[in-house]
């Protein structure tokens, strides 16, 4: 991993004796024992919700859901929606029609006000969106089928796959923005039966936000007004997690029975634990906040590079999606998602655009590991135009869509080398998904041809784990993705909420595949590094640098835990844990 650190530099500050970090060892579930969060509202006998915690961090609230689609109910009397409007359909159709424009202007209004709320791309997308909803040809179509005897929401279902249809059949970029009609259809359907607005909710106060599951495109897009995340779905390594813990978002996910607790109930998160506090008074709700506060800024008080107590060091470095997520007190990035960039673009990102997104890394950060575009099942990529698959997961994503579209990867590599020229910056790229010694080859021949200073391979493949001795010999250095490491090891989906036992990073099976990869790593003196997330989990970080890594890269969130629990234990204590843990 890229060494920026200056010699000599200080130690962070060690944890407090006795502080009675709990055990690293799975509990008989399978399920982390994380500390009992023991105290103010958790301890009181109010309503309680476990789930599983996904992003550290205390907040609370008030419950804002995210509302589904509207369900279209049947046509009424005399409407009939599959041949087309009936002028008996015993509707006022000019109250339809007023109804029509009522639904288009208040869906106009929301995005417009939202995209006010909004900056750059974000900003650019929710505008796009409100120009659709505008269209007065949409407008126009929907009004005749409401004074020809359509209900307003029947006749603006109809008008919205109309225009589908149409935007469809022109290709190109007009016929992928067709996938967009159908959130503001549903928008439009649901105002005009005069149900919630489907999408992320926008109350004018702070609030938490509980969905019964979220893409990767709606966490990227929260405001800033969310305080919490709470899913009925998910798993602990899902790409929603991953963004919420990016940005210091408290986040619960597989919480059952979240979906009943009504709009506007306060509650209190905690996403370490998992455990939610249902029906607070503001009081608990202040007290939950304030302690939240002041525990990051205790935290956020520990300085200086990674050590164990014995000064053994550990590169701490960051995992981030866009320079914005860049924060102060790590030694580095150790994972720049670079697809996160591009997660709602339907169109493929310029060759400039994607220069300077990486010069702008790059120029912040002392030393930057970037991960080329790791499309595909749970982050799918609309602008690639990948054809869909029954299994995704074991399908073309990460490096393999090379196999189809060799052109992405060589304008990204052009574009991450002519962005390391610019800035003066040393450019480490890696390729996700490597599975084979001819793909290590072929990327790294192709990496180090654009100039690129020094090529690594992700192991989240058990197959390029089990050869990482051979892999050594063809690139320069390994970063372990333990949450697809553990998917494919233990054949679990990683957004699977019943499986997360399986998916727990410290399965046995696990630690053999990484303390593998790290031995083949001191051997050939090239570092070996876990960007997934168990890197930035204080019980786990000790393991796994008792297992022999090098570096450990994680959401800057998770930097002071982690720094504090090295500190805590000397590096024998450190493989004395791995090898129970392994035992
Ligand atoms: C991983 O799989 O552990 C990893 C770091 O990559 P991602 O989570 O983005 O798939
Ligand atoms: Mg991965």
């Amino acid at each position: 991993m890229p060494d920026p650190t200056p010699p000599g530099s200080g130690r962070p500050d060690p944890a407090p004796p006795g502080s009675g970090r709990p055990d690293p060892a799975p509990s008989d579930s399978g399920r982390p024992d994380l500390a009992p969060s023991g105290s103010g509202p958790w301890a009181g006998a109010g309503g309680r919700l476990i789930g599983l915690g996904v992003s550290r961090g205390r907040a609370a609230g008030p419950v804002m859901r995210m509302a589904a689609p509207p369900t279209l109910p049947p046509p009424r009397p005399g409407t009939d929606a599959a041949t087309g409007p009936r002028t008996d359909s015993g509707t006022d159709p000019a109250a339809e029609a007023s109804a029509v424009a009522a639904a288009l202007e208040a869906v106009a209004a929301d995005l417009n006000r939202r995209a006010a709320d909004a900056s750059g791309e974000a900003a650019d997308i929710l505008e796009a969106l409100a120009m659709i909803a505008d269209d007065p040809m949409l407008l126009e179509d929907a009004q005749e089928r409401a004074r020809a005897g359509m209900d307003a929401a029947h006749a603006l279902d109809a008008a919205f796959a109309q225009h589908r249809d149409t935007l469809a059949a022109l290709g190109g970029y007009l016929a992928e923005r067709a996938a967009d009609l159908d959130d503001l259809k549903h928008r439009a359907v649901a105002f005009a039966l005069g149900l919630p607005m489907p999408g992320l909710p926008s109350p004018g106060h702070p609030y938490v936000l509980v969905a019964e599951d979220l893409s990767p495109a709606d966490t990227a897009g929260l405001g800033p007004d969310v305080l919490a995340l709470v899913t009925e779905r998910g798993g602990p390594t899902s790409h929603t997690a991953i963004l919420a813990r990016g940005r210091g978002l408290p986040a619960v996910v597989a919480c059952k029975g979240i979906m009943d607790v009504p709009d506007g109930t306060v509650v209190g998160v905690d996403g370490g634990t998992g455990e939610l506090a249902v029906g607070l008074t503001e009081e608990e709700a202040a007290e939950v906040q304030e302690a939240d506060r002041a525990e990051r800024a205790r935290l956020a008080a520990g300085r200086g590079p990674g050590r164990t107590a014995d000064g053994h060091p550990v590169k701490l470095l960051l995992n981030i999606g866009s320079a914005e997520d860049l924060r102060p007190g790590a030694e580095g990035v150790g994972l720049f998602r670079t697809e996160f960039l591009f997660l709602d673009r339907t169109t493929a990102p310029a060759y400039e655009e994607q220069v300077a997104a990486s010069a702008e890394v790059f120029a912040q950060a002392e030393s930057v590991i970037v991960r080329t575009l790791d499309a595909g099942t749970d982050k799918p990529l609309p602008f690639l135009g990948l054809p869909g698959e029954p299994n995704p997961a074991l399908g073309v994503r990460g490096l393999r869509v090379d196999r189809l579209l060799p052109d992405v990867l060589d304008t990204q590599l052009d574009a991450i080398a002519e962005a390391a020229r610019k800035t003066g910056a040393q450019a480490w790229v890696m390729a996700p998904m490597v599975t084979t010694m001819a793909e290590a080859t072929g990327f790294a021949r192709r990496a180090r041809a654009k100039g690129i200073a020094r090529v690594g391979a992700m192991i989240e493949v058990p197959a390029a784990a089990l050869r990482a001795g051979r892999l050594l010999q063809a690139v320069d250095f390994l970063s372990i993705g333990t949450n697809d490491l553990a998917q494919y090891t233990f054949a679990a989906d990683r957004q699977h909420s019943a499986l997360a036992d399986l998916l727990d990073p410290r399965q046995p099976a696990l630690l053999e595949l990484i303390a593998m990869c790290a031995a083949a790593g001191q051997e050939a003196g090239k570092p070996v590094g876990v960007c997934g997330e168990a890197a930035g989990d204080p019980l786990l970080a000790p393991l796994l640098v008792g297992l022999g890594v090098t570096s450990l890269s994680m959401a800057p969130v998770c930097v002071p835990a982690v720094r504090e629990a090295l500190a805590g234990l000397t590096l024998a204590e450190c493989r004395e844990r791995a090898t129970a843990a392994r035992a």
